[in-house]
């Protein structure tokens, strides 16, 4: 990594090299750990909270011992290491260094903006070709708004096409600087009703709306995406909620249905932490359905992703 001499740093949790979901063409998506919302179906649950924790995947554990040995605190139980004392854990890193087999990580690692566009330019050939670029995603990318407009202009000076993956959960004049300075805003549309939004995710359906309609009025490009999750966001009644809020939108914009994955369960075990209840999957209308009826209520910008 080249070496920055700025003092700002974001902390990241992932990056996605060749990622084919975030946004238009071939991208790299990095992703920022920190998020105001915790919505019960979560798929990036390392990325809700902004501090480093500890993953640890029992799958790929052959059980050797070498972390519980080389731990300094005596934080993982030798028996179990599975079983680690957070409150011994300094979160140094030697056990992930000490694993032969890959199976601990530490999520939440500091970066400058220089480090990153380090990482973001190594791909810049398939940028070209496939009109890709790069996406911050997270967590919640608004959170960590400094960082994002400091690398947003590098990426623009540097020709590279830049999309923020967003719950529009943030304050009106957060999101609308960050959204002018980017390429292509994708927007998280999850709940229309207050009530179900507050209950289901921790959030404010009235300030992602708004946020919303300010960037539908300012020109500047979006894609609304909406989480079919089951049984909570496919209901007839938020479909139609969030049918009737883009036909008064000035423009009706493209909305993508993104599908619903179970697999987020495991990465709450990964970090020690008691999955939600979640959605059940026998519920709610299913992707094509939505679609229907999105399209019948007067959406006809809806697809699958
Ligand atoms: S991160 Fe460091 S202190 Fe924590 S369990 Fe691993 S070796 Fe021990
Ligand atoms: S060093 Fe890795 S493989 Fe060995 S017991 Fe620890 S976690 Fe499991």
């Amino acid at each position: 990594m080249r070496k920055s001499t700025g003092s700002m740093k974001a902390r990241v949790f992932q990056f996605k090299r060749y990622s084919v979901h975030d946004g238009p063409g071939i991208r790299t998506t990095v992703f920022l750990k920190g998020c105001p919302l915790s919505c019960h179906w979560c798929h990036n649950p390392e990325g809700i909270l902004s501090v480093p924790q500890m993953v640890f995947m029992a799958s790929r554990c052959i059980g050797c011992g070498n972390c519980a040995s080389v731990c300094p605190s005596g934080a993982i139980d030798p028996k179990d290491p599975s079983r680690i004392c957070m409150e011994r854990c300094d979160l140094c890193g030697i056990c992930v260094e000490g694993c032969p087999a890959a199976a601990r990580e530490i999520a939440g690692m500091d970066a400058t903006p220089t480090e990153v566009m380090d990482l973001v330019e190594r791909d810049i050939p398939f940028y070209g070709t496939s009109g890709g670029g790069v996406t911050f995603s997270g967590g919640e990318p608004l959170l960590q708004a400094d960082f994002l407009e400091e690398i947003l202009v590098e990426c623009r000076d540097r020709g590279i096409h830049t999309a923020v993956d967003t719950s529009c959960c943030a304050p009106e004049e957060v999101f609308m600087r960050v959204s002018r300075l980017a390429d292509l805003m994708l927007c998280d549309i999850k709940l229309v009703d207050d009530g179900e939004m507050l209950h289901y995710t921790g959030g404010d359906a009235s300030r992602v709306l708004d946020n919303i309609r300010l960037l539908a009025g300012s020109g500047s490009a979006f894609i609304l995406r909406m989480p079919v999750i089951p049984g909570i966001t496919d209901t007839e009644r938020n479909l139609q909620l969030v049918a009737e809020f883009l036909l008064g939108l000035p423009l009706m914009p493209d909305l993508q249905l993104l599908p619903y994955h179970s697999s987020w369960r495991d990465k709450y075990s990964r970090l020690g932490l008691p999955p939600p209840e979640g959605p059940d999957p026998d519920e709610g209308l299913g992707i094509i359905r939505a679609l229907d009826f999105l399209r019948e209520a007067g959406v006809l910008t809806a697809r699958g992703n």
